[in-house]
């Protein structure tokens, strides 16, 4: 998720972004707060992002062990589980549409392991790495022995160039310190016509202009705000090609709506889908649907000759 936490002793500062990783710009205007954050965009590009940036040791805070799910009740557990792997078929549906069915796959932040346990069921040879142990451990039992599971950053991968015919990193590129990098990183490890496949939140989407300085992206974990527009150009920039934009529905129940209101509440809102779930039959809180949840799918190519 995050290329933060490998030291003992995270700092305690706050990072300000001097120039803009999209296009070196200098110029950021104010745009609103998000967890007490600075939102700024670059003036050059269009790209958000905050700045100052959380230190490090306040992302270690965040990322605590049951990060990639809604507190400790088991049922939050069972709810967040079910529409992941809802989400990862519908992602695997439309990799499918664009000819990627199978080969040597590589999720980026695999979290509990819910789109690889799905992928593993479509002929994709699978692994994944995640910065969390909890994570990896969460991952591992779900998946067949001998999967492999890495736990660090993408780093620890560095010495396996081009062993991968797609990666996948979902709601991951908006957490990382240097998008710019990781992309770089992403296409080293893919062989040449290898693909990347990206999810992250949209700040162009009907929720984020309905939202304003409400939207439910804004977290002081998600570092930058991208649009088609400005990922297209950072994948471009990184060296991929063919670059498409799909659109960025998730598969959402009500159970799992709510349990990411209660973490993140929102006045009126909050209590409202509560009530919902208290009084609708289970077999309908449970049940996931397609939705469009405010973010974007970005598939994009490494060139088979580069
Ligand atoms: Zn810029």
């Amino acid at each position: 998720m995050s290329d933060v936490s490998a030291s003992p002793a995270p700092s305690n500062s706050r990072v300000t972004v001097s120039a803009c990783p999209l296009c070196d710009g200098r110029k950021f205007s104010p745009v609103c707060l998000s967890a007490g954050h600075p939102v700024v965009r670059c003036e050059g590009c269009q790209l958000h992002l905050l700045n100052p940036q959380p230190s490090d040791a306040e992302l270690v805070e965040i990322y605590h062990p049951h990060y990639s799910f809604f507190g400790d009740e088991q049922a939050a557990g069972v709810a967040v589980s079910r529409c992941k792997q809802a989400t990862a078929a519908h992602y695997l549906d439309q990799l499918a549409k664009s000819g990627i069915s199978g080969g040597r796959l590589l999720e980026v932040g695999c979290g509990d392991g819910d789109f690889l346990v799905q992928a593993a069921r479509r002929n994709f040879s699978v692994e994944g790495i995640d910065y969390s142990p909890h994570s990896c451990r969460k991952s591992q039992a779900k998946l067949p022995p001998g999967t492999p599971v890495h736990c660090g950053e993408i780093s620890v991968l560095a010495g396996r160039s081009a062993s991968y015919e797609l990666c996948v990193a979902c709601d991951v590129i908006e957490h990382v310190r240097q998008p710019g990098v990781f992309l770089d990183t992403v296409r080293n490890l893919l062989q040449p016509g290898g693909w990347i496949f990206l999810v992250t939140p949209d700040f162009a989407s009907w929720t984020a202009r309905l939202m304003g300085s409400r939207w439910l992206e804004f977290k002081a974990e998600h570092l930058f705000y991208f649009t088609p527009t400005t990922l297209r150009r950072q994948l471009t920039q990184a060296g991929f090609t063919d670059i498409r934009i799909l659109g960025g529905k998730k598969m959402l129940s009500l159970d799992y709506v709510t349990w990411h209101f209660v973490t993140y509440p929102v006045v009126g809102i909050t209590p409202v889908l509560r009530f919902l779930r208290a009084v609708l039959p289970k077999s309908w809180s449970q049940r996931p649907w397609l939705v469009p949840a405010g973010g974007f799918v970005a598939l994009a190519r490494k060139p088979a000759r580069s």
